[in-house]
């Protein structure tokens, strides 16, 4: 499997990892566009927000509660934060293994495309 998220995901390739657990990791961003840009994945490999399945629910409501929980730990709950999800081309995806991420840290642009 050559997905650079699984790589990470499994230690084969360093990330500075900042939560795991047995379903989900999340590490930085390693080009980060704010002070705080974490991304958060499943360690199964889905490629996109495209592929979920019904029975991927409950996987993606507990990503979003660590994500939650990492803007909590980081400092930037209560000044607010942004999740995103970018899925396919023109959705502006590069890395196809599903993720989110957690941006925050300073005033985001308005702008979402
Ligand atoms: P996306 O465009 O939504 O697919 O976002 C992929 C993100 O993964 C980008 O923000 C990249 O900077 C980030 N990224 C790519 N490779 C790595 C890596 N090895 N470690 C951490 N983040 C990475
Ligand atoms: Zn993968």
């Amino acid at each position: 499997m050559d997905c650079i998220f699984c790589q990470i995901a499994s230690g084969k390739i360093p990330g500075d990892i900042v939560y795991q657990d047995q379903e989900i990791i999340a590490f930085r961003d390693i080009n980060p566009k704010a002070p705080l840009h974490l991304i958060i994945i499943p360690r199964k490999h889905i490629p996109s927000l495209d592929q979920l399945k019904e029975s991927d629910a409950a996987l993606v409501g507990r990503m979003v509660a660590v994500a939650n929980r990492l803007a909590k730990d980081e400092g930037v709950a209560e000044k607010g934060y942004r999740l995103a999800v970018n899925c396919g081309t023109e959705g502006g995806q590069l890395v196809p293994h599903l993720h989110i991420h957690l941006l925050g840290g300073r005033q985001l642009s308005d702008s979402l495309g």
